[in-house]
């Protein structure tokens, strides 16, 4: 059986990328490592879209969450967040682990925050410091209105942090002219690349708040990895072999251009969901985002079972629902290395596992629908 991967996270690799990590090892202050630092941090701030330095920490993507906090937050201020899902709770978890004053703005799993309601919990909260929401709400698949956000944060003296993993390389996002102070993101989403490396970016604004926040932690001290930077080095020990095929991740990227790839990432998202509805099926997020396609589980499908199904018989890996949504619905990542025929194939599957199980659908119904849809792009 051919094993195709199509969970959130961790995402297919491209060969290219798979090779670096087969070389050997090699001494990560050599000059040969820091040249490589420092392109995969140009690229970095393409894939951003900042003129700021982006950082490249050694941890997963919730470690440069973390940074995010302890950087910005004394303990006691004033924080906002908007939570759409479990990843807004992750950055719950990590306020509250600091010791911050949270302030929630907060919908049902499946809804998107607003700007309005963000704009009025700002108005109500003059004394808040920094703004925490989520680009893509993996959990759901919801997308937040990042440009809109911005705009609203923007006329204040808070920051706005956003969790990008997921949505930075799969979704249109320009932290310089969308106004978002801290951007972080991961390395094993969009960006195609293993579990292992995350990266944080901090606009001017955030900046001078780092700079007037005692540090909390000292592995996270992000004004460590700027002084090492302005070097081309690091602070610590980083995962140099990831970073060398994070290098040829990012390559594609360049090659693709950041527009191309988020319009082929829009283009695919959109086909899927055709796909998913000509099929009788509904697409949970009120307001979808392009990284993935989240499916409700129909009445009488057993969730669970129909996921071990795919993976069993067909080699697809789609992704449960976490927590109070395991059996309720299915995650299907479109992001990073996925092309048309990839989402197509998986669509097919499903369709095939569906009617085996005796559920009532038109053979083809999916694949055609997703066709129509990709080949008039809209
Ligand atoms: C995957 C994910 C995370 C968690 O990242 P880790 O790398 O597992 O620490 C956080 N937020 C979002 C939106 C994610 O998709």
């Amino acid at each position: 059986m051919k094993p195709r991967l199509f969970t959130p996270g961790p995402t297919t690799v491209p060969e290219e990328t798979l090779l670096e990590l087969a070389r050997p090892v090699t001494y990560h202050r050599a000059a040969e490592a820091k040249a490589i630092l420092a392109e995969v941090s140009e690229d970095l701030k393409y894939v951003f879209q900042t003129a700021q330095p982006v950082f490249t920490l050694t941890c997963s993507g919730t470690g440069a969450m973390e940074a995010a906090v302890s950087n910005t937050l004394a303990a006691g201020e004033k924080a906002i967040l908007c939570t759409a899902g479990r990843w807004g709770e992750r950055w719950r978890g990590i306020l509250k682990a600091f010791a911050t004053n949270i302030v929630p703005v907060e919908v049902p799993y499946g809804k998107a925050v607003t700007a309005d309601m963000l704009a009025k919990a700002l108005a109500d909260n003059p004394d808040t410091k920094v703004v925490f929401t989520t680009l893509s709400e993996t959990s759901t698949g919801v997308g937040h209105d990042l440009e809109a956000f911005g705009k609203v944060v923007a006329k204040t003296d808070a920051l706005l942090a956003v969790d990008g993993i997921s949505g930075v390389g799969a979704m249109e996002c320009r932290m310089d002219a969308w106004g978002l102070d801290v951007v972080v993101t991961g390395s094993q989403k969009a960006l195609m690349m293993p579990p292992g490396l995350a990266f944080i970016g901090a606009s001017e604004k955030a900046w001078k708040k780092i700079d007037a926040t005692a540090p909390r932690g000292f592995y996270l001290d992000i004004r460590r990895y700027k002084k090492s930077l302005a070097e081309s080095d690091t602070p610590f020990t980083p995962g140099n072999t990831l970073i060398k095929a994070q290098r040829a991740s990012l390559k594609r990227i360049r090659a693709e251009g950041i527009e191309n790839l988020w319009a082929r990432h829009n283009r695919i998202a959109a086909a899927c969901r055709a796909g998913v509805e000509a099929m009788g099926l509904k697409v949970y997020a009120e307001r979808p985002n392009s990284a993935l396609t989240v499916i409700a589980v129909p009445q009488g499908v057993d969730g669970t079972a129909t996921l071990k199904a795919l993976e069993k018989k067909y080699g697809y890996k789609l992704a449960d629902g976490q927590d109070t949504l395991k059996g309720h619905i299915w995650r299907l990542s479109h992001m990073g290395y996925t092309d048309s025929f990839d989402v197509l194939g998986a669509l097919s599957a499903l369709e095939l596992v569906l009617l085996e199980s005796g559920f009532k659908l038109e053979a083809g119904a999916g694949v055609a629908a997703f066709q129509k849809t990709y080949a008039t792009g809209k």
